[in-house]
């Protein structure tokens, strides 16, 4: 799994399977501690999401003073005493089949297994399988029991086996 996401350090690999989705948050705490709304900015990469950070800082009435940073969050700390905490937020999901590599996306299989069942087929809980592979890694068929109660499908749409291992029937 090519995806590595931790506070210092992230890693991913450009395919078309990967989408790969930015994001841009900010808190401000007045001198008195109260906490703003969280601010939401529309961003689509890290570069935008700097200058975008750059340009919010510029733009509050007080001079900063202080600049704390790390890979994703940036705190800035002003005259007047406030601060503003901005977050990045990145958002990596790697579509393909732990297992046979099939682009999820392009088959109706968008299903979630109950936790403990997922977990021991899929102990590090991330990634995506098809409905062959659960079954290859299980040793047995699903059944409508294996499936998280009302998740059976998480976006409507069942591919053939899917719709014969959940039991739902024909739309
Ligand atoms: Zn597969």
């Amino acid at each position: 799994m090519a995806l590595i996401f931790d506070t210092d350090h992230y890693e991913y690999e450009i395919a078309p399977e990967v989408s790969v989705l930015w994001g841009l948050a900010a808190v401000r705490t007045l001198p008195d501690g109260t906490e703003s709304e969280r601010i939401n900015y529309k961003v689509h990469s890290r570069a935008e999401a700097e200058s975008t950070i750059e340009d919010a800082i510029r733009r509050e009435p007080s001079e900063p003073t202080r600049i704390a940073a790390s890979l994703l969050s940036v705190t800035a700390h002003f005259a007047d005493g406030s601060l503003m905490d901005f977050w990045i937020i990145l958002d990596v999901t790697d579509w393909r089949c732990l297992d046979c590599r099939t682009d999820m996306r392009t088959v109706d299989e968008y299903y979630l297994l109950r936790d403990e069942l997922w977990l021991s087929i899929v102990p590090d809980r991330v990634g995506h399988l098809c409905i062959g592979c659960v079954e290859g890694r299980l040793g047995r068929l699903l059944g409508p029991d294996d499936f998280q109660p009302g998740r059976a499908s998480l976006d409507g749409r069942y591919s053939d086996r899917l719709r014969d291992r959940t039991g739902v029937p024909d739309a």
